[in-house]
This record gives structure tokens, C-alpha cells and sequence, in this order.
């Protein structure tokens, strides 16, 4: 056990130690917590679904209909029409022929990677990517290469110099950036795919319901969805529910049904929560341009907070200020909370040394007054 404590000890002198906070109360932009209430500047709920009541009047349908457990894994007896109505519709919402439901975005990736890739292939991932991408490719065994963040030359070398030498090549990306809220040269990516003969699998967490007009996420959006066999992402983050799913083919998805361990050996997501899933995917078809009024939104804050002199980056609804310093980060963060504000500050490992930020992720669920407080707090900070 000594070995805990040391490293436990080794995260608090670097300022990196991180602790659970729960919250008494939480409504979408608001929490309550140590009994303040906070402004909360640090969900996913980028589109104020998570509590929406038409997604609540689903949930209980579904609960009266099916129960509250799925009472086993989708190839047992957990299988319910309702999960095959949510792949119906996630997959045309993407433009792909099929589509299989996971239990969470980590799930998916660490399910999905090693069924596709073995350690014949090479593995192309952006040095950005997230933690549940990088373990699923650890898993499967293949060989790793990081290209510099969107950098597509550095992926083209790479490309040049290993695709021979592997059986099969699969590049992964995210779409739009957990941390950093900017975008991936998606086009570029794809036209080096094809060039190369490699696959692509594309994490669009951040990206569904925000970019695209109905919120179908930047591959549909950039009409590249017939190129990008691997079309993967969240409900969990602007859908406001929870679980994820792969837009594929029907060959893939067929596939993973037989092959996908996370998905084969876990018990199938609850009827209220697919139920959920699919009243949010139902507003998002019927009001466009929902993520785009979010994202104009997005454009106006980090003009205003980059204008008193921070460091900011990104061009989506995720804000990052970058700090630099771990105990700096969670200073500032600590000011905000003073003044009302919930910013939580990401530090290494999530982000690369020196990188520590504050991750502003705004959502519609914000009002004018909750966005001019942060405006103030960031003046008077700066
Ligand atoms: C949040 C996130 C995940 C994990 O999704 P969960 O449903 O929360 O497990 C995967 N990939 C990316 C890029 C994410 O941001």
C-alpha cells in the first residue's frame, strides 16, 4: 500500500492530485456544491438536454414498458426493440447503413479498436487523442504511431515511410477536440486515407449535436460520411444521455456483434436511458440549428475572454484558457469558484506538461447574466 501513498503524495506536490466533489443538486448549468450553488461552466451538456422534459417524458414511458434494468447483455435476453429503434435512427442521422449501441464512449473504443485491429496493422493516432482511444489501441496490439496534433504532413510521412510494412492501417482522430475545442483537417485526413489505402475511425463526442445542421457531427456535416468506415461516438455529451454507439456498415456492425468484447460481455444500457437517447436525437431532427446558435455564442465569449489578454484556443462550444502551471490552474479555478463559478481546471496527464488549462464548456442552458458573470470574473482576473 506504501507504494499509493507515494505517488498519491507525488501528485500533490506537482499540484495534479485530483479528488471526488459531489454535488447536492444539478440542473443543466447550475450545480450545488458544499451547499453554494455554482454556475457550471464544466459539463458536456453543451445543449441543456440532460434535463429537458421531453426526454424525461420518454424515460418514463420507457420504465413503465421495459423496467429499469435491461436484465442482461444485448445477446442474452437484454435485447430490447427499443435499442434497435435507437440504432435505426443514429445511423441514418450519421448517413451510414448501420449502427451498434455501447455502453459509454470508453467502452466503444476499447471495444471497437482491438476487434478491428490485431498486431499485424499499424495504428495512426493524433498525439491528442483521448485516453479511452489509446487504450483501446493498446489493447489491440498493433503498432502505435502519434502524428503532432493536426498535423497532416507529419501523418503523411509517418504514412510514407510505415503503411507498407503493415497488413492493415487505421488512422484515428476525434472531430472536434476534447481539450483543446479545435477541429480536425478532416478532409485532408481522408484524402491521406484513401492515398494510403488505410481505414478511418472518427470520435465524434464532442462534435454530435453541436456541429451539422441538425447536429449530425462533423463528418456528416463535411459530407465525408460514406468515406470514414468508423464513425464512433457519445449520447453522453450534448445529447444530455448517456451510452455510445459505432456508425458503420453492416458488415462492420455484424461483425462486432460477434467479435466486439465491451459490447458482448457487459450487460445492454438500460430501456430509460435508450429511450432518452432517442427523444434527444428526435429534437435535434426536429430543430436545426441548434449547435450553430451555441457555436456563434461559443465565437463571441472567446473573442471577449482572449480580448483581456488570456490564452485561449479552439473553435467550438469548448473553451480551453491555457494556464501553463498545474497549481496556477487550480488557483484561478479556486477564484472562480469564490465568485460563483464552476471551471474546472484540466492538468497533465490529461493534457501535455506545462498545458494546464481551464476548460470553459458552454452550453445553451447558460444565460446572458451566467455568461456575463464569467465575462467579469475573467476582466477582473486578468
Ligand atoms: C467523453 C469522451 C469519451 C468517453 O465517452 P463516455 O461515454 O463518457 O465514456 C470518448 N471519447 C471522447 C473524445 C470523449 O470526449
Amino acid at each position: 500500500m506504501e507504494r499509493f501513498e507515494k505517488l498519491l503524495k507525488k501528485r500533490l506536490e506537482e499540484g495534479t492530485l485530483r479528488s471526488l466533489s459531489p454535488c447536492t443538486f444539478r440542473n443543466s448549468g447550475v450545480i450545488q456544491q458544499n451547499g453554494r450553488k455554482l454556475i457550471d461552466f464544466s459539463s458536456n451538456d453543451y445543449l441543456g438536454f440532460s434535463n429537458d422534459k421531453r426526454l424525461f417524458k420518454s424515460v418514463v414511458k420507457a420504465l413503465e414498458t421495459y423496467g429499469a434494468g435491461s436484465g442482461a447483455s444485448r445477446l442474452m435476453s437484454g435485447d430490447l426493440d427499443i435499442h434497435h429503434a435507437l440504432e435505426e435512427k443514429i445511423a441514418c442521422f450519421k448517413g451510414k447503413e448501420k449502427a451498434l449501441i455501447f455502453n459509454s464512449g470508453y467502452q466503444a473504443n476499447i471495444g471497437i479498436i482491438p476487434a478491428i485491429c490485431n498486431r499485424h496493422d499499424a495504428i495512426l493516432a493524433d498525439r491528442a487523442c483521448h485516453a479511452s482511444q489509446l487504450d483501446g489501441i493498446e489493447l489491440s496490439g498493433a503498432k502505435l504511431f502519434r502524428f503532432r496534433h493536426n498535423d497532416v504532413d507529419h501523418l503523411k510521412d509517418l504514412l510514407a515511410k510505415e503503411r507498407s510494412k503493415f497488413e492493415q492501417t487505421l488512422i484515428v482522430t476525434e472531430s472536434v477536440f476534447s481539450m483543446d475545442g479545435d477541429l480536425a483537417p478532416l478532409k485532408s485526413l481522408v484524402e491521406l486515407k484513401e492515398q494510403f489505402n488505410c481505414w478511418m475511425m472518427v470520435d465524434e463526442a464532442h462534435a454530435t449535436g453541436v456541429f451539422g445542421n441538425h447536429g449530425e457531427g462533423l463528418v456528416f456535416s463535411e459530407g465525408l460520411n460514406e468515406r470514414v468506415e468508423f464513425v464512433m461516438g457519445t449520447f453522453s455529451k450534448a445529447l444530455g444521455g448517456f451510452g455510445a454507439y459505432l456508425a458503420s456498415s453492416r458488415l462492420v456492425i455484424d461483425y462486432l456483434v460477434n467479435f466486439a468484447r465491451s459490447f458482448i460481455f457487459s450487460t445492454a444500457l438500460p430501456p430509460s436511458i435508450i429511450a432518452a437517447n432517442i427523444a434527444s436525437l428526435e429534437i435535434c431532427q426536429e430543430t436545426p440549428g441548434l449547435g450553430r446558435s451555441l457555436l456563434e455564442k461559443a465565437n463571441n465569449l472567446r473573442k471577449t475572454i482572449s480580448g483581456f489578454g488570456w490564452k485561449i484556443c479552439g473553435e467550438s462550444q469548448i473553451i480551453p484558457v491555457i494556464i501553463g502551471g498545474s497549481k496556477d490552474s487550480v488557483m484561478y479555478s479556486d477564484k472562480l469558484k469564490e465568485k460563483g463559478l464552476k471551471v474546472v481546471p484540466v492538468r497533465p496527464p490529461t493534457v501535455p506538461e506545462a498545458s494546464a488549462r481551464l476548460r470553459i464548456s458552454l452550453s445553451l442552458a447558460h444565460s446572458e447574466t451566467a455568461i456575463s458573470t464569467l465575462i467579469g470574473a475573467f476582466r477582473e482576473l486578468s
